[in-house]
């Protein structure tokens, strides 16, 4: 009779963007990202490609880890390959990349971003490549066309490059209405990552994956309280006032009903 191993009850996922030493919320730097690495280490998680552990979430079966966590980049800086990944490689981490496809080799938020090469040599290393759009669009403002551009030709760009399935997606500022939901399915993606602090569970939506961020401002017992989940609602609630925000001065097209309703379920 096969040994009956135990599924994955939740899947927390991290997102972090460049891993450099520099001012603003898309940098860590690569001693704090250490550290961070080491309170992951510490609470017993063992990490590996989005796709396997999003399977294993939701099928259950074959796994022996109940404590796993996705490391997520997004944008696809040039500071992944050279500063992240000896950090990650050092402690036997995978990761999932999620790049801009016709941003490749280019710059973004005054930062270079990584070149096909580079991302072939990642995708070869064991790096999970997801697409992050086209031209990391904000998505409910586009109309049905442009947004399968975004969407759908990003993910078919990414593949032709790389000679392998894109399988996750990653909403920019994790905007995404149902309609922009509906199209990331229809373009064959199993899932897509939002900004949506909290963690994963069987019955979680594939399409609006939480996430949980950590900055250069949290140290090791700062990690290791958001890893636990402390600081989801504060971020929800933050984020949540934000797409208010976004709404009312750019008169965005639909709302984005998931940071409401997460934020509702907290309260
Ligand atoms: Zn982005």
């Amino acid at each position: 009779m096969p040994e009956k191993v135990p599924r994955l009850s939740a899947l927390p996922i991290l997102t972090y963007h460049a891993i450099e030493v520099g001012d603003g919320p898309l940098s860590v730097s690569p001693k704090r990202f250490a550290e961070h690495l080491a309170a992951i280490r510490s609470l017993g998680y063992a990490t590996t490609a989005l796709i396997r552990s999003v399977n294993r979430l939701y099928s259950g079966g074959n796994h022996s880890v109940e404590r796993e966590i996705a490391i997520t980049f997004d944008d696809g800086y040039a500071s992944v390959l050279t500063a992240a990944m000896p950090l990650l490689e050092r402690c036997g981490f995978k990761a999932t990349l999620f790049v801009i496809s016709d941003l490749v080799g280019c710059r973004l938020e005054g930062r270079e971003l990584l070149g096909w090469r580079d991302i072939a040599a990642l995708s070869a290393a064991g790096v999970e490549i997801g697409s992050h759009t086209a031209t990391h669009a904000v998505l409910p403002r586009l109309d049905l066309a442009e947004l399968y551009r975004e969407v759908g030709d990003s993910k078919r760009r990414i593949e032709d490059h790389l000679g392998q399935a894109v399988r996750y997606f990653a909403y920019p500022r994790g905007l995404a209405t149902a309609r922009v939901r509906r199209v990331v399915a229809e373009c064959g993606y199993a899932g897509a990552c939002s900004t949506v602090a909290g963690t994963n569970a069987s019955r979680s939506d594939l399409y609006f994956l939480k996430r949980r961020e950590l900055y250069d401002h949290d140290d090791f017992q700062a990690a290791i309280a958001k890893l636990q989940g402390k600081g989801d609602r504060r971020h929800n609630w933050v984020s949540a006032a934000w797409v208010r925000r976004l709404r009312l001065s750019e008169k965005l097209a639909g709302s984005c009903p998931q940071f409401v309703r997460a934020v509702r379920k907290l309260k």
